[in-house]
């Protein structure tokens, strides 16, 4: 009997990295993805309807920044109706920010944007690239119990692991299992089978248009605190020419020096119009401002909590905000809302 049961059409975008480099006489290359079969033979027995475009100068994810997130967003907007799912291959070391970018400027998003790369090239006798892509294809084409999208807002799957990509974090430079999300469960587990961890999947009751946004401003600082730091170090930074946001790495729970001239310094900031929000340096938990006696000067300063969000999450929001046009008033009640799972807010 015919199958009629329709192939999952799934559009790769190829940004750069390890993942799609191959060996040459001239050492490591971005190999062209339109030969994709050549190169992972494999992933044509999936049996899916797969195409793909790539950045006409794949890069190192090093160089990412927000005019390359307009393209990626682009080309997704651009093919939305088109396609089941979407599979952007990416470099690791920036591919947290870009997970938390694309989850804030892919308003409405309703399909699985599943972002992926690699350790090792697929181009190495021994690499990760080839399962990596496979899985994330896979998880770009999974359905649930109604025939919906699995995944309906943006992850990274990586190794075993399916996370949220606004609360992802690459956690090393050496491992497999590059990614992790300290603060949220993981999405998905990828072993024998890819299982999915339903109740923490994003789920939405109203159905809209997709909604791009290409106008992220990075006019921002993150202003990293240590014990020792100089009133003429915070100063300078505070002071540094088109800034609109502070994110102020701070210690443990939120906390922060109270000697009376940090706390004038970030007053004094803030009385300026500048907007700083409290991110924790520790990878887990998040900041609880109220808690201790040194966070609750942050708050009194007019510091902004933002709980348990992640750095990556905390600079693309901010990114995000600015450039939306809000108030003052609006942005700072943003940034203490979870507008796409970033955040946990008690
Ligand atoms: N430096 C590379 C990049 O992020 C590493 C990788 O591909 O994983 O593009």
């Amino acid at each position: 009997m015919e199958n009629t049961e329709k192939k999952p059409k799934i559009l790769i975008i190829y940004t750069g990295g390890t993942i799609g480099m191959v060996e040459t006489p001239n050492g490591l290359q971005p190999f062209d993805f339109s030969h994709l079969m050549d190169n992972v033979p494999k992933v044509g027995m999936l049996g899916y309807d797969i195409e793909s475009v790539q950045f006409p100068q794949p890069i190192d994810s090093s160089n990412m920044n927000p005019s390359y997130w307009n393209q990626i967003v682009k080309d997704i907007a651009d093919r939305y109706d088109e396609f089941d799912g979407f599979v952007v291959l990416h470099g690791t070391d920036t591919m947290a920010y870009t997970a938390s970018a694309l989850s804030f400027m892919l308003r409405n998003l309703r399909k699985p944007v599943v972002i992926t790369g690699s350790q090792l090239p697929i181009g190495d006798v021994r690499e990760d690239g080839t399962e990596n892509l496979i899985s994330a294809l896979q998880v770009a084409a999974a359905k649930d119990a109604d025939g919906n999208p699995m995944i309906q807002e943006v992850v990274i799957s990586f190794q075993d692991y399916i996370v949220r990509g606004c609360r992802s974090t690459k956690f090393t430079s050496t491992g497999f299992h590059a990614f992790k999300s300290f603060n949220y469960p993981t999405l998905g587990q990828i072993d024998l089978h890819i299982t999915y961890n339903e109740p923490y999947l994003m789920r939405h009751d109203v159905q809209l248009p997709l909604q791009p946004f290409y106008s992220m401003d990075s006019n921002i600082l993150v202003m990293w605190l240590y014990p020792g730091i100089t009133e003429d170090v915070v100063k300078a930074q505070l002071a540094t020419p088109g800034i609109k946001a502070v994110i102020l790495r701070t210690f443990g729970a939120g906390n922060a020096p109270t000697e009376q001239w940090f706390l004038d310094a970030l007053a004094d900031a803030v009385s300026r119009g500048l907007i700083i929000y409290n991110v924790t340096q520790c990878l887990n938990g998040g900041d609880e401002q109220k808690r201790y006696y040194t966070g609750d000067m942050l708050a009194k300063a007019g510091v902004i909590s933002g709980y348990d969000i992640t750095v990556e999450a905390a600079v693309t929001k901010m990114m995000y905000l600015l450039g939306s046009g809000l108030s003052k008033e609006q942005i700072v009640q943003y940034l203490t809302t979870s507008l796409v799972g970033e955040m946990t807010v008690e």
